[in-house]
């Protein structure tokens, strides 16, 4: 399915999203939130699944996480053409709550589909939930990043809605984003 989804091209992955009923998601869901941001970036970010606010709009990072994502964004000196984002989930959980691990496996052919085409150098995991969905486990330590069997560069930091809740996590955030700056600069 991925091959195939890949194969139909932007466009294509797109349509299947908002046709998509894979899981129980989509009856609660106003609009499927796909994607922001470049098609041939050097930085994707991944984040966990639309909020109230990205749910209205269809873009993701549009309420008050994505203001901290902006902030990380202009931090890492990163240009409108270097990044994309997109979430592991393209509905959104009911109250917001922790997406099940059914949904993300059903919601997953979308993703890798979303990373293959995009083809970043650099993939950022915003947080636990893109960690285990893009790598079917909890697999990485916070700042530490890793190549994968691609040849990409993975590295996980925090949520931006992390730093909304508790406000010592952004000196912490800067700190991992300094020591990983030779990865996208
Ligand atoms: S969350 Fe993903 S798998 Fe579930 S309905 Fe939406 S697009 Fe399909």
């Amino acid at each position: 399915m991925i091959q195939e989804l890949i194969n139909g091209g932007f466009e294509h992955i797109e349509k299947e999203i908002r046709q998509c009923a894979n899981c129980s998601l989509h009856e609660g869901a106003t609009n499927p939130v796909i994607m922001k941001g470049s098609r041939d970036p050097k930085v994707l970010f991944i984040g966990e699944a639309p909020g109230k606010t990205e749910d209205m709009t269809g873009i993701p990072f549009s309420g008050r996480a994505g203001k901290k994502l902006d902030e990380m964004i202009e931090y890492m000196d990163l240009s409108d053409k270097d990044y994309a984002v997109i979430n592991v989930l393209k509905c959104r959980p009911p109250n917001n709550r922790k997406p099940r691990k059914t949904e993300v496996e059903q919601c997953k052919p979308f993703l890798m589909a979303q990373i293959e085409f995009l083809d970043p150098k650099v993939i950022i995991l915003l947080g636990n939930t893109a960690d285990e969905a893009f790598w079917g486990r909890k697999n990485m330590q916070w700042g530490v990043p890793v190549v994968d069997e691609d040849g990409r560069n993975i590295l996980k930091i925090y949520h931006p809605a992390a730093m909304i809740y508790q406000r010592s996590r952004i000196e912490e955030q800067k700190e991992l984003i300094d020591k990983n700056r030779n990865l996208w600069e």
